[in-house]
C-alpha cells in the first residue's frame, strides 16, 4: 500500500545555511530536490510550502534572551551565535523560525490526520540549546515540536530517533530528565567526533532513567553494524509505545561526507524509516515526522534523504 506523504520544499527553507561554500550551505535543499525529481519521487507525495514559526512558538522550547539574541544578530548580521561553529547572517532568524514552523505544521497535518507522514529536509538541527546555538544549528526543532506536541496538542509519549553521524545534545540533554520522551541515539562514537557526548551509560536521568538508548559506533561503522544494531533501537521504542515518533535522519551518516568519519549508504537510512513506519503504525496512528539533519556531502544528502522518502511512501 502506498502513503500519502507531504513534503515541504521551497526557498524560504533553503535560505537556512551559513553562505556558499560552507558545508551547512544553502544549496542543500536542493541537492535533495533534483534527486527527488530524477527519481520521480515528487508524483508520489504532496508538496507544501514552507511556514514562519511565530516568537511564541520557539519561545516554547529556547529562552526569551536567547531569541532576543539571534534577532539582534539576525539584523546586523555580524558575529557568531555560539562560540565559532554557527556565524550569524542577515535574515538568520527568519530563516531558523522558518525551519521551526514548517516542522509545527507537518506535526498539524501529522495530527490531523491529512498526511501522517511528513518530511521536512531542512530541519533536525539537534545541537541547539534552550538558550544557545551550536553545530549550524540555531533554533531546536525537534525540540520546539515536542513541547508543542505537549503543549498543544496533549500528546506526551514521544519518541525521538537520531541517526546523523553526531550525538543528538541538544535534543538529549533538554529532555535527560523526562521519562515521556524515549531516545534513541545511534552516532559516530563521542570519543572521536563532535559534541563529544552520548555514551552508552547515558540512560536519561531521575524519573527518566532508561528511557534513552545512546549507540555510539566506531569511525568507519558500516550498514552491517547498522542492521546489528538497530533491532535493539526499535524494540526500545516498541516497549516504550510512543504516541508519536520524531525520525532525525542526518545524512552525515554516509561514507563520504567531509566532517564526519561513518561508512553507512544510505539503505541504512532506509531499513531506520521502514522500520519507525512499521511501529508509528502500530502505536502512533502512524504519526511520523522526518527531519533531515546533517549531511554534508550534497549527493549522500540526497540519496539518503530520498531513501528516507521513498521508504515513507512504499513501506
Ligand atoms: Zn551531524
Amino acid at each position: 500500500m502506498q502513503h500519502i506523504v507531504q513534503l515541504f520544499i521551497g526557498s524560504e527553507l533553503a535560505r537556512y545555511g551559513f553562505g556558499v561554500g560552507h558545508p551547512f550551505g544553502p544549496d542543500r535543499m536542493d541537492a535533495f530536490w533534483q534527486e527527488v525529481l530524477r527519481q520521480g519521487l515528487h508524483k508520489k507525495v504532496s508538496i507544501a510550502a514552507p511556514v514562519l514559526a511565530d516568537r511564541e512558538a520557539i519561545n516554547r522550547f529556547h529562552t526569551p534572551e536567547y531569541i532576543n539574541r539571534v534577532m539582534e544578530r539576525s539584523e546586523s548580521g555580524d558575529g557568531y551565535l555560539d562560540y565559532g561553529d554557527t556565524p550569524a547572517f542577515k535574515g538568520v532568524y527568519e530563516a531558523a523560525a522558518t525551519v521551526v514552523g514548517t516542522v509545527l505544521a507537518a506535526a498539524e497535518e501529522a495530527i490531523n490526520g491529512s498526511y501522517q507522514r511528513c518530511f521536512i529536509p531542512i530541519a533536525g538541527l539537534h545541537h541547539a540549546r534552550r538558550n544557545m546555538a551550536a553545530g549550524f544549528c540555531v533554533f531546536n526543532d525537534a525540540g520546539v515540536l515536542i513541547e508543542t506536541l505537549r503543549s498543544q496538542y496533549g500528546i506526551q509519549r514521544i519518541a525521538y530517533a537520531d541517526i546523523d553521524a553526531h550525538h543528538g545534545d541538544g535534543v538529549f540533554y533538554a529532555f535527560e530528565a523526562d521519562p515521556d520522551l524515549c531516545i534513541v541515539d545511534i552516532h559516530e562514537d563521542g570519543a572521536h567526533l563532535y559534541p563529544g557526548t552520548g555514551f552508552a551509560n547515558e540512560t536519561g536521568i531521575c524519573a527518566a532513567k532508561e528511557t534513552k538508548l545512546n549507540l555510539p559506533l566506531r569511525s568507519g561503522a558500516n550498514d552491517a553494524d547498522f542492521v546489528r544494531v538497530w533491532p535493539e533501537a526499535e524494540g526500545f521504542i516498541r516497549a516504550f509505545k510512543p504516541e508519536f515518533i520524531i525520525f532525525q535522519c542526518g545524512a552525515d551518516s554516509i561514507a563520504g561526507d567531509p566532517i564526519t568519519d561513518m561508512g553507512f549508504t544510505p539503505k541504512a537510512h532506509a531499513h531506520a524509516a521502514a522500520s519507525l513506519c512499521r511501529v508509528a503504525d502500530e502505536f502512533c496512528k502512524g504519526r511520523l515526522i522526518g527531519l533531515g539533519g546533517g549531511g554534508y556531502n550534497r549527493d549522500n544528502l540526497a540519496n539518503g534523504w530520498c531513501a528516507v522518502l521513498s521508504a515513507f511512501v512504499d513501506c
